[in-house]
């Protein structure tokens, strides 16, 4: 079986954000990823039952729970959500990621502190911080020239 590579769905156009539009990026290597069938797409927080759109939400700090603007605890879902994007991970022979900067579930490093006030922490999103733990290599879409490496000298 070919080595598959997961991606933040909105990432490549799907309409899965929380206000519900996407994050789509039109670059050479993304469309060539996505030409060879080796893309896996998925959005966590759709894997977890959150609908599209739903509220925006953000993990408190130095926590694993996820509260969103209106209040409501979504850390299950949130969890949920991370444990289905493993196990799509697991079946379809992910070894490397291409997650979305800055999200509560996607985010690498850096994400915001659970305040809503855009005030960043240096963190990551719940399945972000799932997938590295099982051994799975994570990029942002900031880092796809890293990604990119990773993937020729891996691939
Ligand atoms: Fe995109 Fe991840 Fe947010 Fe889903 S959870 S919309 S894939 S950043």
């Amino acid at each position: 079986m070919d080595k598959k590579i997961l991606i933040s769905a909105c990432l490549i156009g799907e309409n899965v954000k929380y206000d519900g539009g996407n994050n789509a990026l039109h670059v050479k290597i993304l469309e060539a990823w996505k030409e060879q069938g080796i893309l896996v797409p998925l959005c966590p927080e759709v894997l977890g039952g959150l609908n599209v759109p739903r509220p925006a939400c953000e993990v408190i700090e130095g926590t694993d729970s996820v509260i969103c603007k209106t209040g409501e605890d979504v850390s299950a879902a949130f969890a949920k959500g991370a444990r289905e994007s493993l196990r799509m991970a697991r079946e379809e022979g992910v070894y490397m990621a291409i997650l979305k900067a800055r999200s509560p579930s996607c985010g690498k490093d850096v994400i915001y502190d659970g305040t809503f006030t855009h005030m960043p922490v240096n963190d990551s999103g719940i399945t972000c911080k799932l997938l590295q733990e099982s051994g799975i290599t994570v990029f942002s879409e900031e880092e796809l020239v890293l990604a990119e490496a990773f993937w020729r000298q891996k691939g």
